[in-house]
């Protein structure tokens, strides 16, 4: 079933010739060169926009506010809930949160749409006939940011998938492929590692790819997919992946079209959304008057598009394109003898508002008059909960000493309903059994199960972590192990 909903602001677009509100940040490092650039372009071709400027980026940052947006910058974007943004930079170290990983999630902007296109022959490139859509999952995975470190020898970050998360997303790939005219949807994921958090998201792409029996789907994993991917290129047409798989092959994607500057960015919610150049503020090229604008201002024509300006996309598009076939380059895709004059930031956006009302030769002009739907972002589906039953518990520990003592001393704490059934050092079982070639760090996973015939419960876990602390043992964490259904929540060590 699909449904094909308008956006709340392509609703307020139609309706109203006034122009639609849209908070714009310039960012840091080559962020104002190129979102000048930018909205020079836009506003010269008609874009019928009120700018609400915000400030984001290092100087918020350096002015204590370590989210790097100004508390009153929430107002303004919930009010245009259109956000025009350019890169920033995130300071290192000092609490600083990346403001895009904030934003993002803060929006609940949970699909990141990023088209990779070849635009041969007008820019070099190895794959001519490249033309992929990177949707990316954008509010969970490893950038939940929750990171411990637990002892002198070991940190670590959390992975957190959710089936919301995931059916939200491969839902709004398939829609966006039905809407965009095209043929295939592509999943990549590391599941025979990661059985139960990117094993959930490949089975319920596999769930949803059922829904759509007019787009072919495929899965791969994502090692030789991105080999594929760097590789044969035009062998993909849009491919959704976990938050961190999108963020690192998008830009690899970019790449190979000619530069990571080219390519934009739509970050979709069900209520806001977002529009940036996929690259970062670029500070080895800040302030040079040489950054290639193409990924900010495509992402503009990706804006007016969201908002119903099909007529000014279609034109911002078809002038880029004309430059660009004209041979006019910035440095990052200039080619001696291939290209045709070198331009600058400012001159390049000047090249293109020249060419505004003219289309490309040979390249294949842009068309929006008959533009796709907004493709639907569907709520979060309530589902029935499954009964969950406790039946052990991993206890991590902090200690310095060989295997074999170490569970001697576990040893001590079972009792007549629970026993301790396996030790793992960074995964790898080494107790029982074990090779001493095994290299343990001072993380210790220790599992400890009901006996046979007894019930895990609450009242135990507290038992034995009283045990544990008389016994001086320092337990760093706990995770519980639950069945759902009957079907295991949490991954087996080997031999189990
Ligand atoms: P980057 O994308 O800024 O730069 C990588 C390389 O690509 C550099 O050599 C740069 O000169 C070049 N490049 C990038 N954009 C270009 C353009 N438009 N034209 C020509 N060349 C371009 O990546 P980085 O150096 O790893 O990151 C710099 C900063 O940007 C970091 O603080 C990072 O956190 C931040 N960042 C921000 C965003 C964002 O705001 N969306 C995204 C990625 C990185």
């Amino acid at each position: 079933m699909t449904i094909h909903l308008k956006q709340p602001n392509q609703i307020l677009a139609q309706a109203s010739p006034l122009p639609v509100p849209v908070t714009v940040a310039p960012g840091d490092g080559i962020g104002p060169e190129i979102m000048q650039a930018s909205l020079k372009v836009l506003l010269a071709a008609g874009a019928n926009i009120a700018l609400e400027p915000i400030e984001i980026g290092k100087a918020v940052y350096l002015a204590g506010e370590t989210s790097g947006i100004p508390a009153n910058a929430w107002d303004s974007l919930r009010r245009t809930r259109i956000f025009y943004k350019g890169p920033v930079t995130t300071p290192q170290g000092g609490g600083y949160k990346s403001l895009n990983v904030t934003v993002r999630k803060a929006l609940g902007l949970l699909a990141n749409v990023r088209p990779c296109v070849a635009h041969a022959p007008a820019i070099a490139t190895r794959h001519p006939d490249m033309d992929v859509v990177i949707v990316r999952e954008n509010e969970e995975d490893l950038y939940a940011g929750i990171e411990h470190r637990q002892t002198d020898e070991v940190y670590q970050c959390l992975k957190l998938i959710s089936r919301p998360g995931c059916e939200r997303i491969v839902r709004y790939a398939f829609d966006y492929a039905r809407a965009h005219g095209r043929k295939k949807v592509t999943c990549f994921t590391k599941d025979n590692i990661m059985k139960l958090t990117d094993g959930l998201f490949h089975r319920v792409f596999d769930e949803i790819a059922a829904d759509y029996p007019d787009i072919a789907s495929d899965h791969m994993i994502v090692d030789i997919g991105a080999a594929r991917l760097a590789d044969t290129p035009h062998a993909f047409d849009v491919i959704v992946m976990p938050n961190l798989y999108g963020d690192i092959l998008s830009d690899v994607a970019a790449q190979i079209t000619g530069s990571v500057g080219l390519a934009p960015s739509a970050n979709i919610g069900e209520h806001c959304a977002m529009f940036e150049a996929i690259h970062g503020s670029a500070p080895d090229i800040a302030g040079q008057d040489i950054a290639n604008p193409s990924g900010l201002l495509l992402a503009g024509v990706m804006m007016l598009l969201h908002i119903g300006q099909h007529k000014v996309a279609e034109k911002v598009h078809n002038a880029w394109l004309a430059t660009i076939e004209a041979g006019i380059h910035t440095a990052d895709i200039f080619r001696p003898g291939h290209s045709a004059q070198k331009v600058g930031t400012a001159a390049f956006a000047e090249a293109v508002i020249a060419r505004l009302g003219q289309t490309p030769k040979v390249l294949t002009p842009a068309s929006y008059a008959t533009h796709a739907q907004a493709v639907t972002v569907w709520p979060a589906q309530k589902r029935k909960k499954a009964l969950k039953e406790l039946i052990g518990i991993d206890v991590f520990i902090h200690a310095d000493a060989p295997v074999a003592e170490l569970a001697d001393a576990l040893k001590t704490v079972e009792n007549g309903l629970f026993e301790l059934t396996m030790i793992t050092n960074r995964g790898i079982k080494v107790w029982p059994g074990g090779l001493p070639e095994t290299f343990c760090t001072d993380h210790w996973r220790c599992r400890f199960m009901a006996r046979e015939g007894k019930q895990f419960n609450r009242a135990m876990v507290v038992e034995l972590l009283r045990h544990l602390t008389q016994q001086g043992l320092d337990f760093i964490k706990t995770e519980q192990l639950y069945t759902f259904d009957g079907v295991p929540g949490f991954s087996l060590g080997q031999g189990q």
